[in-house]
């Protein structure tokens, strides 16, 4: 077991500039441990991560504002303060603030992630505008 108090051994927050699009701040919550990262992570207005995916699976937990969290191919899910998604191993994904929020959320990764195109404007767009925006709770969309 490893206690790890606040602020004293995370690293610094830091701007989230080659693989985020918009102001995006990390802020480690703890160092490393087995593959596993823990971020709380702050989106500006429109502010969002590249395609990417993760290894092993990444929980993330909203912990405040509004946002959008997008799997390849499907429209974008509208999440909100309290909400948490899970992502499976390997599924391509991307998330994000909504234009007129701000998105906090805690981000807890598991092994590597893999990074791809940034989440054009068309794309943005495109995936935020349709019918996922209502706030239902369809549990397969939000993968
Ligand atoms: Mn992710």
């Amino acid at each position: 077991m490893k206690h790890i108090q606040g602020r004293r051994e995370a690293s610094k927050a830091e701007l989230r500039d080659d693989t985020f699009t918009g102001t995006v701040w990390g802020d480690p919550l703890m160092p490393p441990e087995d593959d596993v990262t823990m971020n709380h992570v702050y989106f500006g207005p429109g502010g969002r991560t590249h395609w990417h995916s993760h290894e092993r699976g990444q929980v993330l937990h909203v912990t405040s504002g509004q946002g959008w969290v997008a799997r390849q191919g499907d429209p974008a899910v509208k999440v909100r303060a309290g909400d948490t998604v899970w992502t499976p191993p390997g599924e391509v994904h991307w998330h994000g603030a909504a234009e007129d929020a701000l998105l906090v959320h805690v981000a807890i990764t598991l092994g590597s992630t893999e990074w791809m195109d940034e989440v054009s404007e068309d794309e943005f767009h495109g995936s935020t505008s349709g019918s996922a925006g209502d706030g239902s709770s369809d549990e397969e969309a939000a993968k």
